[in-house]
C-alpha cells in the first residue's frame, strides 16, 4: 500500500500490513501519528503524511527485515527514499 502527501509518501509492503505487532510498533514510534493500527492492521494516516520529521523511527522499528517493508519517500527530491 502507498499513500502520497504533497512532500512525503509512505509505502508499506502488503505482506506485513496485517502484522499486528508491526502495526502497533509503527503506531507507537511515529511522533506525528502517520501510522495507526486499527484492528491490528497497518494504516497510513494520509492527513499527517506531510508532518513527517524524517526521524527514521519507523525504519528502525522494522529494522532487521529484508527487504525493509516500510519506505519513506521524499517527493520533493524526486521520490528519494529516506
Ligand atoms: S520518519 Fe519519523 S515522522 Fe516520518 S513516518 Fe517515520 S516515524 Fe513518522
Amino acid at each position: 500500500m502507498r499513500k502520497d502527501g504533497i512532500f512525503i509518501a509512505i509505502e508499506v509492503d502488503d505482506g506485513v500490513a496485517s502484522d499486528a505487532a508491526l502495526a502497533a510498533k509503527l503506531a507507537e514510534v511515529c511522533p506525528v501519528d502517520i501510522f495507526a493500527a486499527p484492528d491490528g492492521r497497518v494504516e497510513i494516516v494520509e492527513k499527517n503524511l506531510d508532518e513527517c520529521v524524517l526521524c527514521r523511527l519507523c525504519l528502525d522499528a522494522v529494522g532487521g527485515r529484508d527487504p525493509i517493508p516500510v519506505r519513506v519517500l521524499k517527493l520533493y527530491e524526486d521520490g528519494a527514499a529516506l
